[in-house]
């Protein structure tokens, strides 16, 4: 899995961009109002994170897995 994903912060306008350049289909628009990222999918690439108008996704680490 990759160690890192992406998060969608509050100031996300649901424009959609970032749906469309994620190369896995990792991303969704939940109700018009927010994206939300599969973090299962997402290989975190960070290719959303540039394309976000906004500035509302970070790359995360994830968390050591036990
Ligand atoms: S980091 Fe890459 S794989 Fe993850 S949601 Fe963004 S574009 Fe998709
Ligand atoms: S590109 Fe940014 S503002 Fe647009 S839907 Fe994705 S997270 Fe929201």
């Amino acid at each position: 899995m990759a160690k890192r994903y992406a998060e969608i912060g509050k100031d996300c306008v649901a424009c959609g961009s970032c749906i469309r350049v994620c190369p896995v289909h990792a991303v969704t628009v939940w109700r018009g109002v927010t994206a939300v990222v599969d973090k299962v999918r997402c290989v975190g690439c960070g290719k959303c994170a540039a394309e976000c108008p906004a500035g509302a996704i970070t790359l995360q680490n994830r968390e050591e897995l036990a």
